[in-house]
């Protein structure tokens, strides 16, 4: 998953999308980059850590011009590549271009071969580096026709953002997969991931980008192209922003994620209400969940365990004693809180089971006598091709095992899921969502060859990389 932005006709617009990817630092935490023009060169810093960690004051005032874009990248199971950082650059007939790109295409390796077939030379192992290539082959009509033309070749998931010399262009798929908004800052225009990025530059929130639009963005002037298919492509929001993605102070798909959040967890005590002493989070995911869920049993809220903010993810573990260190640095249950209580436990979800399991532990030591687990979203089934970068199906708990199982391995008095028609009940119109991840049901057609590496292991053997957008 990944965080993108990008700002046009700003004096500083390399500061404000560095601030704008400080606010989606959350979508993405193994790399940053931004790239700007400055009217006669494009500039770029991209290296690997949180945005605070690639820039600084120096750093920002090098990237020089009016117009940037930025990329945040999430921390992914494979190697990480210096070469695979976004924003991604190419140089095409004394044109620059710069892209930035969250989601994962789904014909990756057709176009891949293709476009190889033809005497493509790739740098990276990014589907994003796809686009260029298709778009530097586009050599008729004025920029607009070349966009349309070279993303209506894309399938699957993508929000993107394009530096084109001044030029903005952001794009979204038709199914409008992932976010991607529109705002606006005296002269500027804004696109960013989520809202949240624009509350904090003093933005105004203008609008989503609709599925399928292509916006290109200059000077003060903004111009709208749509994709031709997307008139016939069925909406696919992924639901999983709401439960766990996006930050709770953004509004994406027309809702807002905290409101989501809660109306979760109420729907969630509602099919499964249980009587305890209290009700916790397992922080921070959990937090607006519990929140609801509390409310809509009238218990008390209360935090059982405390998170602490400032562990860097670098943190060496060399030994199982600092590894343990490390959770307990992190998390840290209070005992006098816990004693004796029964207590609803609630989580956004389980992937792979791991810090379920280990809170669940870490509860009983602190004295808690009966443990009811509460998970906002129904059991994750189906690995995600459309860039959320969930494992393999072997790795996903749910997909091996039944919800009494689950609960057997976490060693909870109880387990239970928010039902898939549940959860769908509280959203807005719910036919407009991707929910493959919990029910199978692919809504843009996947891979054939169902591992999601398998175009990353075909490259491996090439370049010995693995990074995923
Ligand atoms: P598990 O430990 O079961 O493998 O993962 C579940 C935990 O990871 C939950 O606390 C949830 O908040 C969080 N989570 C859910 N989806 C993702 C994701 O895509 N990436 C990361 N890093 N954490 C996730
Ligand atoms: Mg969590």
């Amino acid at each position: 998953m990944c965080g993108i932005i990008g700002i046009s006709n700003h004096k500083e617009a390399a500061q404000i999308a560095f601030l704008g990817l400080y606010a989606l630092q959350h979508r993405g935490e193994e790399a940053a980059g931004i790239s700007s023009y400055d009217g006669r060169d494009v500039h770029i810093i991209k290296n690997l850590g949180l945005v605070s960690d690639v820039f600084d004051d120096r750093s920002i005032q090098e990237l020089k011009g009016h117009a940037a874009i930025g990329h945040c990248r999430y921390s992914t199971t494979g190697s990480s590549n210096l070469k695979n950082i976004q924003p991604f650059i190419a140089t095409h007939k004394n044109r620059v271009m710069a892209i930035a790109h969250n989601g994962n295409l789904t014909n990756t390796e057709t176009l891949y071969r293709q476009l190889e077939g033809k005497g493509s030379i790739f740098q990276t192992s990014m589907d994003s580096e796809i686009i260029v290539h298709l778009l530097a082959r586009m050599r008729n009509g004025d920029m607009k026709e070349w966009f349309v033309e070279a993303l209506s070749r894309l399938q699957g998931a993508f929000s993107l953002v394009f530096l084109v010399e001044d030029t903005i262009v952001g794009a979204r798929d038709p199914q409008g997969f992932r976010p991607l908004c529109l705002g606006q800052l005296g002269e500027s225009y804004i696109l960013s991931s989520e809202s949240c990025a624009l509350d904090l530059i003093r933005a105004q929130f203008i609008r989503e980008i609709e599925p399928g639009e292509i916006v290109f963005i200059k000077g003060k002037n903004i111009e709208s192209v749509f994709l031709p298919h997307r008139d016939k492509a069925k909406r696919a929001h992924c639901i999983f922003e709401y439960v766990y993605f996006a930050r709770p102070d953004s509004d994406i798909f027309q809702d807002n994620v905290y409101q989501v959040r809660k109306r979760l967890g109420a729907q969630l005590a509602k099919e499964h209400p249980v009587d305890a002493d209290f009700v916790m989070a397992i922080p921070d995911s959990g937090n607006y969940a519990a929140l609801g869920l509390a409310g809509a049993l009238g218990l008390p809220l209360e935090a059982g365990i405390i998170r602490n903010h400032y562990v860097g993810r670098t943190f060496i573990q060399p030994t199982q004693f600092l590894r343990d260190f490390h959770v307990r640095v992190k998390l840290n249950p209070i005992r006098s809180v816990l004693q004796g209580k029964r207590i609803i436990v609630v989580e956004d979800s389980i992937v792979r089971g791991t810090t379920a399991r280990n809170r669940v532990e870490d509860l009983r030591k602190a004295g808690a006598k009966e443990i009811h687990l509460r998970i906002s979203c129904p059991p994750i089934q189906w690995p995600c091709f459309y860039g959320i970068d969930f494992p393999s199906k072997q790795e996903l708990i749910a997909s091996q095992k039944s919800v009494k199982e689950i609960g057997d391995f976490l060693k909870v008095d109880s387990l239970e899921y928010l039902s898939l028609a549940g959860m769908l009940s509280v959203v807005k119109n719910s036919k407009d969502f991707c929910h493959a991840c919990f029910s199978g049901k692919y809504p843009v057609a996947i891979p054939k060859n169902t591992s999601k590496y398998l175009l990353e292991g075909v490259r491996q053997h090439i370049r010995g990389t693995s990074a995923r957008g």
